[in-house]
C-alpha cells in the first residue's frame, strides 16, 4: 500500500490565529499560557484535519511559534551569547529576544538587536539565520518536536516528526569571519541529533522526517562529506527509527548519487518543480528504500491534475512496488494559503481550478487511494478534477488572443530605448535641467493613520468616491509641497493611494484574482496574501496617470511617475503554471509599458519601475542565473524602452548583493538606478565600479528600516565615500528605500539633512 503523508501544514492557523496570538502575548494583553493554548489548538485543528483527509501520517513539529529554523536554533541551544541565557529549556522570552532583539529595563537589562534573518531558499517565507562560532557547545535544550509528538499520540494521532536536518542546518548558518566553518561543528550537533532521535524513537515515533533542502543546491567537497558522516551517524546511533530524507524546491542532480547511497529509509523528491528526475532516482534507488513523490505542488495554488500525476506514482509504484512508494505534496504547504472554503467571494469558475492547504491534503489522500484501489474508488474525484481541470484549460477567462498575439510579436527593437544612454543622457539634461547630485526619494511617504482609515472607510462604504479623491488629493499636495519647500529636485505624489506596490497593480490588470483569507507566512508573526495570476494579464485603462496628471498639475518641478516592475509583480504573486513564467512576465512587461508611455503622453517627464524582487528570482543552481536574468532583464526593458530619449526611466532595487549580478543590471539600462546601500557604508558601489557602471546611480545614503534620524555630516560623509567609487556627475541622493513604514516626525528632519547634505557637496565640488 501506498501511504499519503505530507511534509508539513500551515501553521498561521486558517484565520491567522497565530498572528493575533503571538503580537497580543507580545504587547503583554495574554499570557503565556493563553498563547499555549492558541498554538494547542492550531496543531491539534491541523492534525484532525489531516487525519481525517485520509492520510497515514500527519508532520508534527512543522508547528512553530515564530520559525522552524529558530526552532532549530532552540533545540540545539544555539543560543546567541548576547541574549544572556543561562542553559536549561530556552524560554519563550529567549525564544523571542533572538526573533525580535530585546531591550529590557533594569540593571541586568539585556540590549541586543534580533538575530539576522534571510529568505529560506526561493521561496518568500524568511528564517532567523543561525550564528556559530569557536565558542558554539550544542546542547539538546528544547524538545518541542518531542512534546509534540506525544501531543499527537495522545490524540490518537500517528505523527511524523520533522526537523530540519542537521547538514542543512549548519549551511544556512553563518560563522563569524574568523571563527570555525560550520561543518566543523558538525559532530558536536549529531549528538544533539541523536538524543532526540533517541527520545522520539522512545515515544513511539515509526518515522522521523529531516529536512535537508540543501541537498538542490551546488556543494562543494565537505558539504557533501558532511551529509555522508551525519547520515551514517544518525542511522547507527538510532536503529530502528526510519530517516525520510527530505528535498525540495529543486532537482538532486550530482547529489543524487549521495542522497540515494545515504542509509535513510526513505528519500523525497520534488517532483513538481524537477519531474524530471524521477527516472534517475527509480534507477538510482537502493533495494529497499522508499520513495516519497511531491506531487502535489506545496507552493502554488493550482488544482493538482490526478490524471497526470497518478499516472508519475503509477510510474514509481510500476518500479518500487506501492509498499515503497509515498504520496506527498512538493515541499511543505508552508507557503500555500490555508483553506479555500474561506474565499466566499471569489469568482466561482475561478475557485474550481485552486487548491489550498487543506484541498491539497485531501488532494494527496485521493491520489494515494487511486493507486492502491484502482481509479474506480474514486471514480467520483476523478470526474471532477478532470471537469475543473478542462474548465482551466479552455476558460474564456484564462485566454485573451490579443495578448497572446502581441506578446508573441514582441520585437528586439521593443526591447531597447531609441538611443545609447551617452546620447539619452544628454537630451535629458536639456529637458530636466536638474543640479549636480540632484536629490530624489524612492517614492512612497508615511502610510499616516489617517490614510489607513480613509482607505478603510472608502472600502466599507462609509466614505464616497469623491471623499476619498479629494482627501488623497490632500495628501498628495502635501507630499508635494513638502517637497518643494525643502528643495528636492525630482518629486514624487507619495503613494497613498496603494496599500502594497504589488497589490495595487495586481488589482487594476486583468488576470489577477485576490483573495480574502489566502494568508501565508512571510516571517514571525507577518503574513502576506499574494494575488493569483490566473490568466492572460493586460491592462485595460491607465492605472496610475490621473494621479500623477494631479501631483505634476501642483508643481514646476519634475514629479516621478511610480511603477512596479513585471518581475517584481510576477515574483511576488502566485503565477499560472501552464505556461513558462518568463511568457506570464513578458505580458506584465507589455501592461506596464503601455503605462508608461501613457505617463510619458500626459507629460510626465521622469518614470520610477521598481525592482526591488528581481534578484529572489534567482534560481538556486547558479547555471540557471543567466537563462533567468536574460528573460527577467528584457522584461523590464520592454516595460521601459516604450518612451522618448528625454523621458527618463529610474528603477529601485533593495537587497544588499549586487557584485553576482552586476552585469545584468547593467543590461537593464535604465537611466538611474537607486538602491539600498546605507547599511554596507557604500562598499556595494565597488562592484559598480569595477563593472564600470555607465548610467547613473542613487546609492541610499540613510536606512529607512530605522526610526533614527541621521545627521548630516553622516550622509555628507557617505556621499563623498560614494564620490571616491563612482564618478560625482554620475550620483544621485535619496534614501534607502521608500519612506512609507516611518512617520513624518522621523522623514522631515531626515530629507531637510539629506537635501542639506546635497547641497554641501554642490557648493564644495
Ligand atoms: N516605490 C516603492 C516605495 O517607495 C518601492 C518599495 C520597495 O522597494 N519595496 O514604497
Ligand atoms: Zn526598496
Amino acid at each position: 500500500m501506498a501511504l499519503a503523508t505530507n511534509l508539513g501544514f500551515p501553521r498561521i492557523g486558517p484565520k491567522r490565529e497565530l498572528k493575533k496570538a503571538v503580537e497580543s502575548y507580545w504587547a503583554g494583553r495574554i499570557n503565556r499560557e493563553e498563547l499555549m493554548n492558541t498554538a494547542a489548538e492550531i496543531r491539534q485543528g491541523n492534525w484532525k484535519l489531516q487525519q481525517e483527509s485520509g492520510l497515514d501520517y500527519v508532520p508534527c513539529g512543522d508547528f512553530s511559534y515564530y520559525d522552524h529554523m529558530l526552532d532549530t536554533i532552540a533545540m540545539a541551544g544555539a543560543v546567541p551569547e548576547r541574549y544572556g541565557w543561562s542553559g536549561g529549556d530556552v524560554d519563550l522570552e529567549t525564544y523571542f529576544a533572538m526573533a525580535r532583539g530585546i531591550q529590557s529595563k533594569g540593571k541586568d537589562g539585556l540590549d541586543a538587536p534580533a538575530m539576522e534573518m534571510t529568505k529560506w531558499f526561493d521561496t518568500n517565507y524568511h528564517y532567523i539565520v543561525p550564528e556559530f562560532s569557536s565558542k558554539t557547545k550544542f546542547k539538546l535544550s528544547s524538545t518541542k518536536v518531542i512534546d509534540e509528538f506525544k501531543e499527537a499520540a495522545s490524540l490518537g494521532i500517528k505523527a511524523r516528526p520533522v526537523l530540519v536536518g542537521p547538514v542543512t542546518f549548519l549551511l544556512l548558518g553563518k560563522a563569524h569571519a574568523d571563527d570555525v566553518k560550520p561543518p566543523a561543528l558538525l559532530d558536536d550537533l549529531l549528538e544533539v541529533y541523536v538524543e532526540v532521535l533517541k527520545l522520539l524513537r522512545e515515544a513511539g515515533a515509526e518515522w522521523v522526517q529531516l529536512d535537508e533542502p540543501c541537498l538542490v543546491l551546488d556543494l562543494t567537497k565537505e558539504a557533501r562529506a558532511a551529509y555522508r558522516t551525519a547520515y551514517e551517524k544518525l542511522t547507527k546511533a538510532v536503529p530502528g527509527l526510519k530517516i525520510l530524507l527530505a528535498t525540495y524546491f529543486d532537482e538532486l542532480r550530482e547529489n543524487m548519487k549521495l542522497a540515494f547511497s545515504l542509509p535513510v529509509a526513505a528519500v523525497h523528491l520534488d517532483l513538481v518543480r524537477a519531474p524530471q528526475q524521477l527516472d534517475a532516482a527509480l534507477k538510482t534507488i537502493p533495494r529497499k528504500m522508499a520513495l516519497s513523490v511531491g506531487v502535489v505542488d506545496g507552493r502554488n495554488v493550482w488544482k493538482t491534475e490526478f490524471d497526470k500525476v497518478i499516472n508519475t506514482v503509477h510510474t514509481a509504484a510500476d518500479v518500487l512496488g506501492n509498499e515503497r512508494v509515498m504520496v506527498a505534496p512538493s515541499c511543505s504547504m508552508l507557503h500555500s494559503p490555508v483553506d479555500l472554503k474561506a474565499e466566499k467571494k471569489m469568482d466561482g469558475e475561478i475557485k474550481q481550478w485552486l487548491a489550498f492547504a487543506t484541498q491539497k491534503v485531501s488532494e494527496i489522500a485521493v491520489i494515494t487511494k487511486a493507486v492502491n484501489k484502482g481509479e474506480a474508488a474514486v471514480a467520483e474525484e476523478l470526474k471532477a478534477n478532470r471537469e475543473a481541470c478542462a474548465n482551466r484549460k479552455t476558460s474564456r477567462k484564462i485566454h485573451n488572443d490579443a495578448t497572446k498575439k502581441r506578446s508573441a510579436a514582441v520585437t528586439d527593437a521593443m526591447m531597447n530605448r531609441k538611443s545609447p544612454f551617452a546620447a539619452r543622457r544628454k537630451v535629458q539634461q536639456e529637458a530636466l535641467q536638474l543640479p549636480a547630485f540632484p536629490t530624489t526619494t524612492i517614492g512612497s511617504f508615511p502610510q499616516t493613520p489617517e490614510i489607513r482609515a480613509i482607505r478603510a472607510d472608502f472600502k466599507s462604504g462609509k466614505k464616497s468616491l469623491d471623499e476619498y479623491n479629494a482627501a488623497m488629493k490632500k495628501e498628495i499636495e502635501y507630499a508635494i509641497r513638502f517637497q518643494e519647500e525643502i528643495g528636492i529636485d525630482v518629486l514624487v505624489h507619495g503613494e497613498a493611494e496603494r496599500t502594497d506596490m504589488v497589490e495595487y497593480f495586481g488589482e487594476r490588470l486583468n488576470g489577477f484574482v485576490f483573495t480574502t483569507f489566502g494568508w501565508v507566512q512571510s516571517y514571525g508573526s507577518r503574513c502576506v496574501r499574494p494575488p493569483i495570476i490566473f490568466g492572460d494579464v493586460f491592462r485595460e485603462k491607465p492605472m496610475t496617470v490621473e494621479w500623477a496628471i494631479y501631483a505634476q498639475s501642483l508643481t514646476k518641478l519634475p514629479v516621478k511617475g511610480m511603477l512596479t516592475g513585471p518581475v517584481t509583480i510576477l515574483q511576488w504573486s502566485f503565477v499560472r503554471d501552464d505556461q513558462p513564467r518568463s511568457e506570464t512576465c513578458r505580458q506584465i512587461g507589455l501592461a506596464i509599458r503601455d503605462e508608461v508611455v501613457d505617463l510619458e503622453a500626459a507629460g510626465i517627464q521622469v518614470i520610477q519601475i521598481d525592482e526591488p524582487a528581481i534578484r529572489e528570482g534567482l534560481p538556486l543552481r547558479k547555471d540557471r542565473w543567466n537563462e533567468y536574468l536574460e528573460w527577467a532583464v528584457n522584461c523590464f526593458r520592454l516595460s521601459a524602452s516604450g518612451v522618448r530619449d528625454e523621458t527618463q526611466i529610474h528603477t529601485h532595487m533593495c537587497y544588499s548583493e549586487f557584485n553576482d549580478m552586476i552585469e545584468a543590471i547593467g543590461r537593464m539600462d535604465a537611466d538611474v538606478i537607486s538602491m539600498e546601500t546605507s547599511r554596507s557604508q557604500m562598499e556595494l558601489l565597488q562592484a559598480f565600479r569595477d563593472y564600470k557602471y555607465p548610467n547613473e546611480i542613487g546609492p541610499g545614503v540613510y536606512d529607512i528600516h530605522s526610526p533614527r534620524v541621521p545627521s548630516e555630516a553622516e550622509m555628507e560623509a557617505l556621499l563623498r565615500k560614494a564620490c571616491e567609487v563612482i564618478s560625482a556627475d554620475q550620483l544621485w541622493v535619496n534614501p534607502d528605500c521608500g519612506l512609507k513604514t516611518r512617520r513624518w516626525e522621523e522623514v522631515k528632519p531626515s530629507l531637510q539633512r539629506m537635501v542639506s547634505a546635497a547641497k554641501k557637496l554642490r557648493a564644495k565640488g
